[in-house]
C-alpha cells in the first residue's frame, strides 16, 4: 500500500475546475486535499484576465456550475455574458459557499510532481515552502492559462508601458490621451479594441490573421426568460450536459452545401440578430467538413463585414481569407468592426509587412516602418492546452518528463490520463472536448468522473490507476482521425498548436462532442474502465473495504 502522505491529494490551480475537486474530494469523497494556486486568489482565468471588456462569450446561465442546484438557483448574473469581476465574484461566492479557501494555498507555483513508484506517491514541488506529497495530482491547471507573448527582438528595450491581456494588473489602466498599440486579434483582442478605443488619442492594431467575428449582443436578460429558466434547471443541465458543445445548441440537419444562398440567409440572419455562438455551433454541420458548404456560410459573413466597416480597403483587411469558418475560435464582439470606422482607430497587416521587432518608442515592421506608443498591449494568446502542463516538470514511471512523452503532440486516454503517470488526473486536458465546448460543462463532467475513479481506487483497494499503453495509442489515433476527416487542421490555430513556434502540429482538443463523449467516459466505467489498468494492493475487483480511503480526516 501507499505509505503515509501530506494529504490524499494534490490540485493544481483554483479556477472553476480546481474549485470543483477539492469541494468534491474534500466535501464529497472525504479526502484530504491542498490546492496550489500561483494566483492570489481564486478564479483562474477569470482573476488573470481583466483587461478591459474581458467578459464570457458564454451565455451566463449555462456558463457555471450546475452540481448545486441551490447554488445554480441563487447566484444572479446581470448580463446575457457575464463580466471577468462578477466570474470572478462568483467563483469567490463558491469557495466562500463550500468552505474550500482553508485549503487553498496562493501566490505559490507548482514548479515539478515526480511519482515514486516504490510508494505510489508523488511528490509536488512549488516555488516555495516544502514539497508536499500526495496519493494523488490532479491538474486543474486550464487549457488556457500559459499566457503567450512572442519573441521580439527588442522587446524588453520598450520604454512605454506594455501589458499581456492574459495577466492584466489589477488597477485600472488608464489610456486616456495615449498612443496604443494592440499586437493581435483574437477573442481578448475582440474584446478589449472597442473599449481602449474609447480612451486613447490613437489605437493601432496589428492584425496578422483576421478573424470571423459575430455580434455578442450582450444586455440584460429580460425577467421572463430569467424566470423560464428558473424553473427548468433539470432540463437545462440534462441539455447541456448532452448536447454537442455544452450550450443549448443544436446543430441543423440540412446542410449548408444542398442550400440556395436565400435559404442560408434565413437561417443564419436571426442568428447574427440574436448574437452569441448560433451561427459557428448552432447551425450547418457540413460547414465542419465541406468547404464547398463553409463557402456558402463565409459569405453571408463576408457580407456582413462590408456592411459594418465604412473604408473598403480596411474591410477587406478585415475579411478572413485562406482558412474556413468555425475552424478557429469564434470570438462576439461588441463592436470591433465600427471601432475601425473611427478615425483615430488603424489596421495594419502583418501578415504582409511582419513585426520585426520592438524598439524603444514602439513596433517596427519588416520594411522599416516604425509606430510610435505610449503603451503597447500584447493580446498574443495562448500556449493553449499543452501549455501549462509544459511548464511544470513532471515526472512519471522512469523519470519520463511529461514534456518528452508529449513532444510530439499529446499522448492521453480521453485527455484525462497518460500511460506512465499513474493518478495524475487532467481536468479538461488535450484530447478531452475542452476548449471545443462551454467549459464548466466539460469540467464538470472530468471532475465527477476523476471522482469516480479515486472512488473505484477504494473500491478495488488498488493503489493506482493509469491507462494502458494500447488504449492511448488508440485514443490518440481516434482523435487524430476525428480531426483529419474535418476542415479543423487546415487552419494555422491555436487549436492546432499553431500559435507557438516549434510547438507540434496536432490537433489539441477532441472532437467527439460532449454528449458522446461524457457516454463514453461512462461506458468505459461501466466497461470495468476499460483501457485503464488498476496496481497495487488488491487491484482486482472491487471488495467493500471503503473506509480505508473514503472516510472523513483531519489534515496530517
Ligand atoms: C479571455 C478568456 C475568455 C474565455 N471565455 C470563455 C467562454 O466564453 N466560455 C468558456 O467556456 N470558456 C471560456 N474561456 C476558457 C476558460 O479558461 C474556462 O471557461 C474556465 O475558466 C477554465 O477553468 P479552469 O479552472 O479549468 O482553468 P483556469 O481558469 O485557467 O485556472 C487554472 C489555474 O491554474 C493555475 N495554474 C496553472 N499552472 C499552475 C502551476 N504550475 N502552479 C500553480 N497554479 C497553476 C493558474 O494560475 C490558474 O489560476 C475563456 C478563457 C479566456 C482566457
Amino acid at each position: 500500500m501507499p505509505s503515509r502522505t501530506d494529504v490524499d491529494a494534490v490540485i493544481i490551480g483554483a479556477g472553476f475546475s480546481g474549485l470543483y475537486m477539492l469541494h468534491k474530494l474534500r466535501n464529497q469523497l472525504g479526502l484530504t486535499a491542498r490546492v496550489v494556486e500561483a494566483g492570489g486568489g481564486v478564479g483562474g482565468t477569470w482573476y488573470w484576465n481583466r483587461y478591459p471588456g474581458a467578459r464570457s462569450d458564454s451565455d451566463s446561465y449555462v456558463y457555471g456550475f450546475t452540481f448545486d442546484e441551490q447554488l445554480w438557483r441563487e447566484w444572479e448574473w446581470s448580463e446575457r455574458y457575464p463580466e471577468q469581476h462578477e466570474i470572478r465574484a462568483y467563483l469567490e461566492h463558491v469557495a466562500q459557499r463550500f468552505d474550500l479557501y482553508p485549503d487553498i494555498t496562493f501566490d505559490t507555483r507548482v514548479t515539478s510532481a515526480t511519482f515514486d513508484e516504490n510508494t505510489d506517491t508523488w511528490t509536488v514541488s512549488t516555488d516555495s515552502g516544502k514539497p508536499l506529497t500526495a496519493r494523488f495530482v490532479i491538474a486543474a491547471v486550464g487549457a488556457l492559462s500559459a499566457s503567450n507573448t512572442p519573441k521580439f527582438a527588442g522587446i524588453e528595450t520598450f520604454r512605454g508601458e506594455s501589458y499581456h491581456t492574459g495577466h492584466w494588473p489589477h488597477e485600472r489602466v488608464d489610456f486616456t490621451g495615449k498612443r496604443v498599440g494592440v499586437i493581435g486579434t483574437g477573442a481578448s483582442a475582440v474584446q478589449a479594441v472597442p473599449l481602449i478605443a474609447q480612451e486613447a488619442a490613437d489605437l493601432t492594431v496589428f492584425q496578422r490573421t483576421a478573424n470571423y467575428i459575430i455580434p455578442a449582443n450582450n444586455g440584460p436578460v429580460p425577467e421572463p426568460v430569467r424566470e423560464e429558466r428558473k424553473q427548468d434547471y433539470a432540463g437545462i443541465r440534462e441539455r447541456i450536459q448532452n448536447s454537442a458543445f455544452g450550450f443549448e445548441l443544436t446543430l441543423l440537419e440540412k446542410g449548408a452545401a444542398e442550400s440556395t444562398d436565400e435559404e442560408i440567409d434565413a437561417v443564419l440572419q436571426p442568428r447574427w440578430d440574436a448574437g452569441g455562438f448560433g451561427i459557428w455551433l448552432g447551425s450547418y454541420v457540413d460547414m465542419f467538413f465541406l468547404d464547398e458548404a463553409n463557402a456558402k456560410v463565409r459569405r453571408f459573413l463576408h457580407d456582413k463585414i462590408r456592411e459594418k466597416v465604412d473604408d473598403p480597403e480596411t474591410a477587406e483587411l478585415l475579411i478572413p481569407k485562406g482558412y474556413p469558418f468555425g475552424c478557429k475560435r469564434n470570438p462576439l464582439d461588441s463592436g470591433y468592426y465600427e471601432t475601425f470606422n473611427l478615425p483615430h482607430v488603424h489596421l495594419v497587416d502583418v501578415q504582409a509587412n511582419p513585426i520585426s521587432g520592438i524598439t524603444p518608442s514602439g513596433v517596427r515592421l519588416r520594411d522599416g516602418s516604425e509606430h510610435e506608443f505610449d503603451a503597447i498591449v500584447y493580446a498574443t494568446g495562448f500556449d493553449a492546452m499543452t501549455g501549462p502542463m509544459d511548464r511544470i516538470d513532471i515526472r512519471g514511471r522512469g523519470g519520463e518528463l511529461l514534456r518528452e512523452k508529449w513532444a510530439e503532440g499529446p499522448r492521453t486516454l480521453l485527455g484525462l490520463m497518460s500511460a506512465g503517470y499513474p493518478n495524475l488526473f487532467t481536468i479538461t486536458g488535450p484530447q478531452s472536448p475542452s476548449v471545443l465546448s462551454n467549459m464548466p460543462v466539460s469540467i464538470e463532467q472530468h471532475v465527477d468522473f476523476v471522482a469516480k475513479m479515486i472512488g473505484e481506487l477504494a473500491e478495488r483497494g488498488a493503489a493506482s490507476i493509469e491507462p494502458t499503453r494500447e488504449a492511448e495509442d488508440a485514443w490518440v489515433a481516434e482523435n487524430q482521425a476525428l480531426a483529419e476527416a474535418t476542415l479543423f487542421p487546415t487552419a494555422d490555430t491555436w487549436y492546432m498548436g499553431a500559435n507557438i513556434p516549434g510547438k507540434p502540429r496536432v490537433f489539441l482538443p477532441n472532437l467527439s462532442f460532449v454528449g458522446p463523449y461524457r457516454a463514453k467516459c461512462d461506458r468505459i466505467a461501466e466497461n470495468d474502465y476499460e483501457g485503464f489498468a488498476f496496481s497495487g494492493a488488491s487491484a482486482g475487483p472491487p471488495h467493500h473495504d471503503r473506509e480505508q480511503l473514503l472516510q472523513p480526516r483531519v489534515p496530517r
